[in-house]
């Protein structure tokens, strides 16, 4: 019966459903395909990765059959022995339809899940992006290595390796990219930056794209900017009850500035946007400098920066000044001379949100002051300060409880002898233990006694002394409740929070 699968239509036709690299790498072969699912053969039946990467490289559901390591080795020789002049029969047949393929692209909306084409590079490419938005990434890293390209995803703030196709499909794939992200495709030696508009199932999905040279050709990362993923609202952000109905009243204040500081992917767009819809109506004017605008909000003004055309947050900010806004977001502040607006702006009765890069909370007023503001228009202006970190939460269907050390329990700051949990890892997460992601917060509220310490010193660690007497609980602290909860693991708790407890 086995033998069989040397007749199989796919190898009787050298048909190749599958890139060459996966199938020797793997050792999982496509026999023949049927309406509903795919014959493969395979030796090793319990490659479970191996498996669900070669279904969604097929696109359908696989029918297994279990050959021995010779028959497959022999199957693969047969199948891919004219690989060669098929390959660069598929590149010339490439380039001729770039130019076709550019002008069907234009206006570039078109379905990843109503894909028609023919062209396997197509086809592969459009297969990566949905199953990367499937898989819940927010970038892809495609990236020209010796014997091919590396296709990784960015899941919950990790990179993590998924494809590898071969070195013939580089060019077509990368050329595709950019002839979709309207890229100059000739351009290979200076870097580039676009934008890929796409729908899946309906839904909107932009991708900011970026291309740079690197030794084995172009590295390109898309960002996936899921509109359905953002307007989030407040009450989903995570936030613990307290620190949330403390934020609330902040946004319904006014006048003053909220700061919401944390790296870079930790979350500040998603909080600001959200910020901003709980206040948006029509009875508000709410105008925004970005860069870039990441996500078009309903009913707000919004403004990307422009270096190009000299337009900074600065100049921008003070033409918003002049549109009589109510709230006011700045995407960062980068520099003295945006930050004074900023005052001026809180000063003269508009509410201010803005970002800036600090570890936390207490942090950001001493970053100003080193600016050289001065800390009496800081204490007259500044109400709140939110520092925030993402940690990954643990995967629900292989979670388990273990009883932690003692040095565990303390460097969270819990007294009482509690379990802890973590993920074993499954298919669900890629066995990485870990599905979705959960936001940490501390809240600075700048009260009489910040405003004290503030004239009397802008050091950092007397201000969180002096939060922390007022009952402010530290990004760690804060992270120690979700770590009981079982919502994640003090791993996490602690790689994002190390920086914060350096200050
Ligand atoms: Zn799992």
């Amino acid at each position: 019966m086995s033998d069989s699968i040397l007749e199989s239509p796919f190898i009787r036709d050298k048909v190749q459903k599958l890139p060459y690299s996966f199938v020797k790498e793997r050792g999982i072969l496509a026999l023949e395909e049927s309406e509903e699912n795919v014959l493969v053969a395979l030796a090793d039946p319990l490659q479970l990765d191996a498996l669900e990467e070669a279904r969604t490289l097929l696109g359908k559901p696989l029918r297994e059959q279990l050959v021995s390591h010779t028959l497959l080795e022999e199957a693969i020789e047969l199948c891919y022995h004219q690989k060669e002049s098929a390959t660069s029969d598929l590149l010339a047949t490439l380039q001729k339809d770039t130019k076709q393929e550019n002008q069907e692209s234009e206006g570039a909306e078109y379905d990843l899940l109503e894909d028609r084409s023919t062209s396997p590079v197509i086809r592969l490419l459009n297969s990566l992006l949905s199953e990367a938005i499937v898989q819940g990434a927010s970038d892809i890293h495609f990236e020209p290595v010796e014997k091919g390209i590396s296709v990784r995803y960015r899941i919950d703030g990790i990179l993590q390796m998924r494809h590898a196709p071969p070195k013939e499909f580089q060019a077509p794939l990368l050329t595709r990219i950019k002839v979709i992200a309207k890229l100059d495709i000739a351009e290979q030696r200076l870097p580039q930056d676009g934008r890929i508009k796409l729908k899946m199932g309906g839904r909107e999905i932009d991708f900011r794209v970026s291309t740079i040279p690197v030794v084995h050709g172009e590295r390109i990362v898309l960002r996936i900017l899921d509109k359905t993923n953002v307007l989030l609202g407040m009450h989903k952000l995570g936030m613990r009850q307290k620190i949330l109905e403390s934020f609330k009243h902040l946004l319904h204040l006014s006048e003053g500035i909220i700061l919401v500081t944390g790296p870079t992917g930790s979350g500040k767009t998603t909080t600001l946007y959200s910020a901003l819809s709980e206040i948006n109506s029509s009875e508000t004017n709410i105008m925004t400098i970005e860069d870039p605008v990441e996500y078009k909000l309903h009913g707000m003004a919004q403004m990307g920066v422009n270096p190009k055309i000299h337009l900074h947050f600065a100049t921008g900010l003070r033409h918003i000044l002049r549109q009589d806004p109510d709230v006011i977001m700045i995407g960062e502040v980068r520099d003295k001379e945006t930050a004074e607006i900023a005052i001026q702006a809180s000063l003269t009765g508009h509410l201010v949100l803005t970002t800036l890069h600090t570890n936390d909370a207490p942090s950001a007023l001493t970053r100003l002051v080193e600016m050289g503001i001065e800390p009496y228009l800081l204490s007259s202006s500044v109400v709140g300060v939110l520092a925030q970190r993402l940690v990954r939460t643990i995967c629900k269907e292989c979670i388990e409880s273990y009883e932690p050390t003692d040095i565990e329990l303390k460097e969270l700051g819990i007294a009482i002898k509690t379990p802890f949990f973590r993920g074993r890892g499954c298919a669900n997460c890629y066995d990485s233990g870990y599905k979705g992601r959960h936001g940490i917060y501390e809240l600075m509220l700048v009260d009489s006694s910040i405003k004290r310490q503030l004239l009397n010193s802008a050091d950092a660690l007397a201000l969180k002394t002096c939060a922390q007497n007022g009952g402010m609980m530290s990004l760690r602290h804060e992270g120690g409740f979700l770590v009981i909860q079982g919502i994640t693991t003090s791993a996490e708790v602690l790689r994002v929070s190390r920086s914060a407890e350096e200050v």
